[in-house]
């Protein structure tokens, strides 16, 4: 008898199956295409299918001094609503995550109030010594400057001593400061540098946000087995004539002409990551031209309309969502198997809605989609076992654990 039986169509090697998946304790203790016996049982019905919890690699939860933006308690609330049990925290925060003290101190703040589970990260601008007494699930490394300002003046010799996985926010700082449009050739220059180092390094590095039709070509082309990249959301559905129409669409990378955004499609199957890049900012800070665009209530509705409209498959968002960040970053305790944590995404592929900011658990109630009809919705999030989420309604206090990390393989 398992705590909780969890019955209806779930994908499995890629192919969609009726079956029941038995959970004790929170992990998943059988998956089968028979009938399971539960203390409790959930039948998820017609129309609505079952995903393994969907992760999301690249979050800023700001939180620190920049709670007005948004904190760790509102952004995993945005996470489960999206349908992410999983968030990667991204450590340019403000004080920025630098040191082993303000670390602890971040560490402190999740084990309290996050909703969704979590990556913490480190960020490494000459301070290796720091980033092993840390010890965090992953690193980041600016090339050039981005929200928060702190950049890496020897991208080659912080790659190269950070003691896990890294994630390079790839844009090239002498360009930026000749061009603040920041043109594609300034994440082209980086990426390519970034490319150069991994050649040489032969070390896990995850290139974020990838925007360039070069960008992507070069890390293709190059093909090294230890890295992996990200595209956002953003980047796949809009473009730079989006932004000219509506100032709010200013992020870095900026949003790119047409030609760009049809070669992230065109290689659309050889991408590894999606994130969201969720980047919560006020309206009057936005108005002063700060960076950004929310993305963590939006981004699995928007790969689900997009596999309405036969853009992509159901079992892409998995495996760019769930199976290749757990591969990436080592996750030991997360995955569609017995003995990992039994954590859902239930999706409901023919519901219709239009989105809402207002109705967003994000500080940040704006979105690009606002208005927007989508067919596809996030109805149910399950995370270790208990429903967090259900139709738009958070249910549980915030019960988010740190990930189990491995090294990280890239
Ligand atoms: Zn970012």
């Amino acid at each position: 008898m398992y705590d909780l039986v969890l019955k209806g169509k779930f994908l499995t090697g890629g192919k969609l199956i009726e079956g029941s998946i038995g959970v004790s304790d929170g992990k998943i203790l059988r998956v089968s295409t028979g009938e399971l016996k539960g203390e409790e049982t959930i039948q998820i019905g017609r129309g609505k299918v079952i995903l393994p919890g969907l992760i999301d690699v690249h979050v800023h939860l700001r939180d620190f001094d920049q709670r007005k933006k948004e904190t760790v308690e509102t952004g995993t609330m945005a996470a489960v609503h999206g349908g992410i049990t999983t968030v990667f925290d991204m450590p340019n925060t403000q004080p920025p995550v630098l040191d082993v003290k303000t670390f602890e101190r971040r560490k402190a703040l999740f084990e309290r109030t996050a909703y969704a589970d979590y990556a913490l990260s480190f960020l490494i601008r000459n301070n290796c010594g720091d980033a092993v007494k840390a010890g965090a699930d992953f690193y980041k490394i600016f090339m050039g400057a981005s929200t928060g300002g702190v950049f890496s003046e020897d991208f080659e010799g912080d790659y190269s001593c950070a003691p896990g996985i890294v994630s390079v926010h790839a844009e090239d700082t002498e360009i930026i400061a000749q061009n603040p449009e920041r043109p594609p050739e300034a994440e082209i220059r980086a990426i390519k540098r970034a490319l150069n180092a991994a050649e040489k390094l032969r070390k896990p590095l995850n290139i974020c946000h990838v925007s360039t039709a070069d960008g992507i070509w070069a890390i293709l082309q190059r093909n090294l087995p230890w890295v992996s990249f990200e595209v956002t959301p953003h980047h796949l559905f809009l473009t730079r004539k989006d932004f000219e129409g509506n100032p709010l669409l200013k992020v870095y990378p900026p949003l790119r002409d047409e030609k760009h955004r049809r070669a992230l499609w065109e290689n659309f199957s050889r991408i590894p990551l999606i994130a969201s890049d969720h980047a919560p900012h006020t309206p009057e800070d936005k108005e002063s031209g700060a960076a950004g665009i929310p993305g963590l209530e939006t981004e699995v509705a928007l790969l689900l309309d997009a596999v309405n409209r036969g853009m992509l498959e159901l079992s892409d968002i998995v495996e760019k969502m769930h199976t290749n960040p757990v591969k990436i970053f080592g996750i030991m305790n997360k995955g569609l198997e017995v003995g990992k944590d039994a954590d859902f995404t239930v999706v409901d592929l023919k519901r219709e809605w239009t989105v809402k900011p207002d109705d967003f658990y994000t500080k940040a109630k704006w979105s690009p989609w606002e208005g927007r009809k989508l067919k596809g919705k996030v109805v149910i999030t399950l995370l270790r076992g208990r429903i967090v989420m259900e139709e738009d309604e958070i249910l549980e206090k915030p019960q988010g654990v740190r990930i189990n990390a491995g090294k990280g393989s890239a």
